[in-house]
């Protein structure tokens, strides 16, 4: 039987299973490949559109395909990213480690991850491009160690594997290993179990670049400390790039022999901060067209102004939101976003208010005039309540940037996000302005009912 024929009968067993917008985002866009004994794979257009099919409509795709061709098929699918294709995504971290050597030879690289899909930031800015600059050939030494640290969902792994592939598709001849501080802990107890410290220590001294994720973990474990400092100086004696990343920066890492971190110091140490305003909404743009998703810009705009903490969440966000619109069968609009965030964020985060009630209050709390406050004038005071009222016009009422801009004497889009930009920064840094701020939220969400 043809992929295809078999293909549309289970299409059309699916359609009477599940709601047309559901069909429609989920289903139709699936192509077919090839058929085999035991499976049927589909190409599906994104990471995100496998791993959504795959929790949510697994049993559904496999029962219709045992109706659909009278047998007992798996289901497998390839990610078609343009014209790269990406065969079976799913065990981007493989646990099979055994092999005859006892560990696996896969580089354990997610291609999903590139430079090209990595949004440039203020805050990630230098540690990009430190990564970046480690892939290229006659920078090679340059940097080594390279220790990237970050809080958690801030695009350190992204960035790790980054390298390696990009690396990699220079010169597929080179040998990479990304690990994961975890991993090489396992492997290293396994190998002590099983007799074959040899193999082990073969294995991750046999490469042209280490990635060891998460070193963190390695926190209080001696034994493994002292296995990786032994393999990190023998790659290091012999010119060979190592990368890591962790959670925190590396003095705050207790029960880390200093002899390793005095290790680190001989290369770079960078850091990556939360993306600011401009960065979400970048990324969210990013993602949202990666998945061929339309989602209206003031959406997108609200989403990035409300999720701040890190990259993941505003892909969580923004993959609930898909979930929402197609589970109850309705547009993406602004008002299902909040619906969203709302439960993201808990209820009080997205009270409606509106842009005047803003302008009022803060006019009141930092006593300078409204016609002040949205007028043109550069007094530090007024332009000081001017950011605030923007920013808390940009959080809590969903309006877009531009509208918020009308509402300030005409101000552009950018001028509003500059706004944003300057309270983040300033609340990062002052606790008590901070406080200010998260009060005079409260005020506004409390305020109206
Ligand atoms: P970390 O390892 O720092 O916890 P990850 O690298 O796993 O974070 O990033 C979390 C998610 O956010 C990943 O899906 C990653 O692709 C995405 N991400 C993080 N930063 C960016 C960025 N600057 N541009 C695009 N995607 C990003
Ligand atoms: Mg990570």
């Amino acid at each position: 039987m043809e992929p295809t024929t078999v293909w549309q009968n289970c299409l059309s067993l699916i359609k009477r299973r599940v709601a047309a917008q559901t069909y429609q985002t989920w289903f139709e866009p699936l192509i077919a490949a090839s058929l085999e004994d035991s499976s049927l794979t589909l190409q599906v257009p994104s990471q995100f559109y496998y791993e959504w099919l795959d929790s949510h409509y697994r049993p559904i795709i496999i029962d219709a395909l045992r109706q659909a061709s009278g047998k007992e098929l798996q289901v497998r699918y390839s990610v078609v990213l343009g014209d790269v294709t990406m065969e079976d995504p799913r065990p981007s971290f493989p646990t099979g480690t055994v092999e005859n050597n006892g560990f696996s030879k896969s580089t354990q690289l997610n291609q999903r991850y590139t430079f090209e899909n990595f949004v440039e930031g203020a805050g990630n800015q230098f540690a990009k491009a430190a990564a970046l600059s480690i892939c290229q050939r006659s920078q090679k030494n340059l940097f080594n160690p390279l220790v990237i640290y970050g809080g958690v969902g801030l695009g350190k792994t992204h960035l790790l594997q980054a390298v390696g592939n990009k690396v990699l598709a220079n010169d597929p001849n080179t040998t990479i290993i990304y690990t994961t501080s975890e991993k090489f802990t396992l492997d290293f107890i396994t190998s002590i179990q099983k007799n074959r410290t040899t193999a082990f220590s073969k294995y991750y001294r046999n490469v042209d670049m280490l990635l060891v994720d998460d070193i963190q973990f390695f926190q209080k474990k001696e034994q493994t400390q002292e296995q990786f400092f032994h393999t990190f100086n023998d790659l290091y004696q012999r010119g060979k790039q190592i990368i890591m990343t962790l959670d925190r920066p590396p003095s705050e890492l207790s029960g880390l022999t200093d002899r390793l971190i005095s290790r680190f110091q001989a290369g770079l140490i960078v850091d990556i901060h939360p993306p600011d305003l401009e960065t979400r909404i970048a990324i969210l743009m990013r993602k949202a067209e990666e998945d061929g998703l339309d989602i209206p810009y003031d959406t997108v705009e609200y989403l990035a102004s409300c999720i701040k903490s890190n990259v993941r969440d505003l892909e969580g966000a923004l993959i609930r939101l898909l979930a929402y619109s197609s589970l109850r069968r309705q547009e993406i609009t602004l008002e299902l976003a909040r619906t969203v965030v709302q439960e993201i964020l808990g209820k009080k985060a997205t009270k409606s208010v509106t842009v005047d009630e803003i302008i009022k209050l803060i006019s009141e709390d930092f006593n300078v005039k409204e016609t002040s406050l949205v007028g043109k004038g550069r007094r530090k005071d007024f332009v000081y309540a001017r950011h605030v009222a923007m920013y808390l016009a940009r959080e809590l009422t969903g309006a877009s940037l531009v509208s918020i801009g009308l509402h300030f004497a005409g101000r552009d889009h950018s001028t509003v996000i500059h706004a944003c930009k300057n309270v983040e920064t300033a609340m990062a840094a002052e606790p008590a302005f901070q406080a200010k701020v998260d009060n005079l939220r409260k005020g506004l969400t409390n305020m109206v009912f």
